[in-house]
């Protein structure tokens, strides 16, 4: 088992997209890591340069203390999963099972005992005689989870290899993959653009951009503290809602103007100097707030309602605020056409509207 370390990692491909800028990232040994981001800001890549299957253009890969940037992907001993399981399709799954396994002229009885040992923990014995066409998507990819784990692999590493499944069994699997973890206790990297599953799954989140590491950490702090409006954005559902603002000082309290509204908010959580400067200059800036955070009162800012998602327990509301559409969540009733909304002052985040910069205290 094995640990993973990218410096100043960077991939562009021969038509000259840059699809990792710059990666700086430890994956210490044994975590659940989840990198996630929009399709298209290169998390696949980077899996796939950890894999051995993509080319680095510069900087630096080590798996465990070994650096990799000349190893072939066989030599590195990672297993990958992938969406669409790609098994063998005329193969049972024992024999898919067992070809990592015969290529490296393991014994055929250990290789057998392995194949059951790894398909008893995942509830499999009775699939491995069938093929990948006699089988649903769900026993496909446990199959293809089987055949990762037989290699006794130093990493695994999963790309979206839920995004197949219908809902209920994306659910019932995201658990499995977790008990599996720590039963395994092996380094996982797992790619999704689904920013729950990456949540409720990982030890540690790692949120990307245009192949830019926006942020990383436990994925509560980074819900809880994102460091930028993107990461701000990317987690959290519904989405935070962002609003223009500025930011005015009278007799040493703070304010934010918002459209035709003011708001007073408790300095203690920001770096009031940067923000003191930012208000001086008249920076554009944007405060969010999620709409867990709101509420709706007797009294406050007035809002007309647009329209009420009932999602069962909850509603969403859609609101019209001095023309500015604002989400909050609340309890699942009717509502009339006008409301007022309160918001938890300590729980609003200010950023720079031009470079997406939070002002929270670091
Ligand atoms: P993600 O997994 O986050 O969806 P990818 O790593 O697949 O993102 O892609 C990152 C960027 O690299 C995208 O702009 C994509 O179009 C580009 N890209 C991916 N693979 C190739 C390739 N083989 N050749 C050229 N560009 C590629």
């Amino acid at each position: 088992m094995s640990g993973i370390r990218a410096i100043n990692l960077n991939k562009i491909y021969s038509n000259g997209v840059q699809a990792v800028k710059d990666f700086n990232i430890e994956i210490a040994d044994g975590q659940f890591i989840a990198l996630v981001g929009p399709s298209g800001c290169g998390k696949s890549t980077f899996l796939r340069m950890i894999a051995g299957l993509e080319s680095i253009t510069e900087g630096e890969l080590f798996i465990g203390d070994r650096k990799v940037n000349d190893i072939g992907p066989s030599e590195r001993n990672i297993a990958m999963v992938f969406q669409n399981h790609a098994l063998y399709p005329t193969m049972t799954v024992y024999d898919n099972m067992a070809l990592g396994l015969e290529m490296q002229k393991v014994p055929k009885k250990i290789i057998r005992e392995k194949i059951y040992n790894v398909a008893e923990m995942l509830g499999i014995i009775d699939l491995l005689d069938r093929k990948p066409g006699q089988m649903s998507g769900g026993q496909c990819q446990r199959a293809a989870i089987g055949r990762a784990i037989v290699k006794e692999p130093e990493a695994f590493l999963l790309d979206e290899p839920l995004s197949n499944l219908d809902a209920a069994l994306r659910d019932q699997m995201r658990l499995e993959l977790i008990n599996l973890h720590k039963k395994l206790g092996t380094t996982f990297i797992y790619v999704t653009h689904d920013q729950v599953e990456a949540m409720t799954m990982a030890d540690q989140i790692v949120v990307m951009d245009k192949g830019v590491i926006m942020q990383r950490g436990a994925p509560m702090d980074v819900y809880a503290h994102p460091h930028n409006k993107f990461t701000a954005g990317f987690i959290g559902t519904p989405q935070i809602n962002f609003l223009p603002c500025v930011i005015e000082c009278h007799a040493g309290s703070y304010e934010a103007k918002i459209a035709d509204f003011t708001l007073p908010f408790d300095g203690n959580q920001y770096d009031m100097a940067a923000l003191t400067k930012a208000a001086e200059n008249g920076l554009p800036l944007t405060l969010g707030i999620r709409p867990e955070h709101m509420s709706i009162t007797p009294k406050g800012i007035e809002a007309a309602v647009e329209y009420v998602e009932l999602t069962g327990g909850e509603a969403y509301l859609h609101l019209n605020v001095s023309g500015m559409q604002i989400v909050v969540k609340a309890p699942a009733k009717e509502y009339p056409q006008h409301v007022c909304i309160a918001l938890e002052i300590n729980k609003i985040y200010l950023f720079d509207t031009e470079s997406g910069q939070s002002f929270e205290r670091g």
